[in-house]
């Protein structure tokens, strides 16, 4: 099938195949042909991301550029054609597209028209104008009011992303506009789900509309692989986090449900040097519109968003989504997920749920027929695995050029790594890459809910919690200190630490290390003393945090307060970066892998 035989005239076909369109979409071989034979009332049910703009956009090119070869003279530049959708970034991509298409169409004028830009600007150009306008329902009617929008002449009204503009409140400009269009129009209707509204506007609206569905009727894109997780509420945050480790290659938008939780969890990927962004109401438009910007040239690789914000947002080549929660509605599932998965490539869309939601997932499978599968969440094995293949696929596919500094080094280079054999020297490179994930994984407790059969559905990770929680030896006290071995604190150290701040000679036993904070027994009737000592030192102008094991919950709520690691803190490596590109970018790790003997940085007591 091509879009010749579909019947597109020779110059949009040319535009098209530059565009790179090799051949129709489903969507575009059942619509097209319908539109350009004897135009008719349509409702196309498809889902974002099928092709939908081109399968009504080119007939509509084809049909304006025909009325006014037919008119001939000069024509009036009133519209002949209007798309309406629901926001501006959506208008911005429609009129974009329908821009390519008519390269080849000189006299089809297109305009954006939405809010949020200067009116008298858009005024301007609908004065000169104009026969195709693409626009937000609100500022359409603004336009319409003062006289500087007619829609006297149109004969096709689009509706793009209809239960959208529903459901976002447009439904009486919808009744508004649609009032003032000529009687004999045609109006097509394209939406991703099938609300009862878009029934009652068909019914109010259209001429015995032909009904095309892509796909079964409110069925989920069947490129889609559903997956849900279930954690408690305060493993969530962890949880993502192994979601973004474990695909390496990650390019997806999460999605939060209020603009409070975006910007924390946005905040919270970015200081543990995820290369993370949020997009939410609350930003400006120039703010919304770099964020956006960075993420469809692919300088972010997750966009932490809210529903609203990230409508109309079109990229194609998302990897995942990731609901960070249920949506409270089933419709905005399908919407989150239909951003993934496009113009027929695969996506996954991830669901990190509370066990009390999982009422809500069986709503959700049932009215979009998606069948969304639990998921146990990778372990710190799987995931470390994965990451470091994922290194060794791109050694692999590094391009060997020429390089004259390289070639005049590399003798020298060999010289000096010839003791190590080829085994090592892996060993070496991806210790050197993956340490602090590799550690951090090796500590990192269990986050998963208990399945229906109260089995742990973790990693088999729960046994290193038991560390934080041991006794301590009859005569000791076991007490907490905010360093770790990712700070390069190990036994030897730690012990010379307490004998500089802590007076006397201290009686030391049992170390447990882990990777941000370390458990240490004293002498009971030594452990105030050194709880009291060194907690008014610093290292590396860090102040140490030392106090009774007990009184440190394990949730590392309490530690948090006390100036100790907190969640946020831990491992720090972004998704798809080496540890060593971060401390490049003088993010977290870099700054904190230096020695903590280094010279004082401040004016508390050094040791
Ligand atoms: P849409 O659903 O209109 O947002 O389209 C989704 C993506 O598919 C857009 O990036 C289009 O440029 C692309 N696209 C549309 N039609 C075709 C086609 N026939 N062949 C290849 N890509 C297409």
């Amino acid at each position: 099938m091509t879009f010749e035989s579909l019947g597109v005239s020779a110059p949009i076909c040319r535009a098209v195949a530059e565009k790179g369109y090799e051949q129709p979409m489903p969507v575009q071989e059942a619509v097209i042909p319908h539109l350009l034979g004897e135009p008719m009332d349509l409702i196309a049910l498809a889902q974002t991301g099928t092709g939908k703009t081109a399968a009504f956009g080119l007939p509509l090119l084809q049909n304006v550029a025909r009325s006014l070869e037919t008119e001939g003279g000069k024509p009036s530049g009133l519209a002949r054609a209007l798309v309406l959708c629901p926001t501006r970034e959506l208008c911005l991509q429609i009129a974009d597209d329908l821009t390519d298409y008519s390269k080849y169409l000189p006299s089809v004028r297109i305009l954006p028209v939405y809010g949020g830009s200067s009116i008298e600007a858009q005024i301007r150009t609908l004065r000169r104008g104009v026969e195709v306008i693409v626009a937000t329902p609100g500022r359409l009617i603004d336009l319409m009011e003062r006289g500087a929008a007619s829609l006297d002449e149109v004969h096709t009204v689009v509706l793009d992303e209809a239960d959208e503009m529903l459901t976002m409140g447009f439904s009486e400009s919808l009744q508004t506009i649609l009032s003032q269009v000529p009687e004999e129009r045609h109006l097509l209707l394209f939406s991703a789900t099938m609300p009862r509204e878009i029934s009652s506007i068909a019914a109010s609206y259209m001429h015995q509309p032909k009904e095309i569905i892509v796909g079964t009727k409110n069925q989920g894109n069947a490129n889609i692989k559903h997956y849900y997780y279930v954690v408690s509420a305060r493993h969530k945050y962890l949880a993502l986090k192994r979601i973004a480790d474990y695909y390496p290659d990650i390019y997806g938008i999460i999605f939060c449900r209020t603009r409070k939780e975006t910007q924390e969890i946005a905040d919270q990927l970015i200081r543990d040097g995820y290369n993370a962004d949020a997009l939410h109401g609350e930003l400006s438009q120039a703010q919304r519109d770099y964020v956006m910007q960075k993420f469809r040239i692919r300088n972010l690789q997750l966009l932490v968003a809210t529903d609203v914000a990230a409508r109309g947002l079109d990229v194609n080549d998302l990897t995942h989504v990731i609901h960070y929660g249920l949506p409270d509605d089933i419709e905005s599932y399908t919407h989150r997920s239909g951003r993934t998965a496009r113009a027929g490539k695969m996506g996954i869309s991830i669901a990190i749920c509370h066990s009390r939601e999982r009422g809500r997932l069986r709503d959700i499978e049932r009215i979009s027929h998606a069948t969304i599968e639990r998921r146990t969440l990778p372990t710190g094995a799987e995931i470390c695995g994965k990451q470091l293949f994922h290194l060794a696929e791109r050694i692999e596919r590094v391009e060997l050029t020429e390089d004259a500094t390289l070639e005049a080094l590399l003798p020298e280079l060999a010289r000096k790594l010839e003791w190590i054999d080829h085994e090592e020297l892996l060993k070496r490179v991806m210790l050197l890459e993956f340490r602090r994930m590799l550690d951090y994984y090796e500590q990192e407790e269990a986050i998963e809910e208990a399945d229906e059969r109260g089995r742990l559905q973790g990693d088999g990770e729960g046994k290193k919690r038991d560390k934080r929680n041991a006794v301590a030896e009859e005569g000791m006290k076991r007490l907490f200190i905010n360093f770790g071995k990712l700070d390069r604190m190990f036994p030897n150290k730690l012990i010379e630490l307490i004998n500089k701040c802590v007076p006397g000679r201290v009686k030391v036993g049992k170390i447990d290390l882990l990777p941000r904070f370390a458990f240490f027994e004293v002498d009971e009737h030594e452990a105030s003393e050194v709880i009291h000592s060194m907690s008014s030192y610093e290292v590396d102008g860090r102040r140490i945090v030392v106090d009774y094991a007990d009184k440190v919950g394990e949730g590392g709520g309490k530690r948090e307060r006390r100036g100790a690691p907190s969640k946020r803190r831990d491992y720090d490596k972004p998704a798809g970066r080496r540890d060593e590109d971060y401390g490049k970018r003088g993010g977290g790790y870099g700054k904190r892998s230096r020695s903590y003997d280094e010279g004082p940085r401040s004016k508390k007591k050094r040791w």
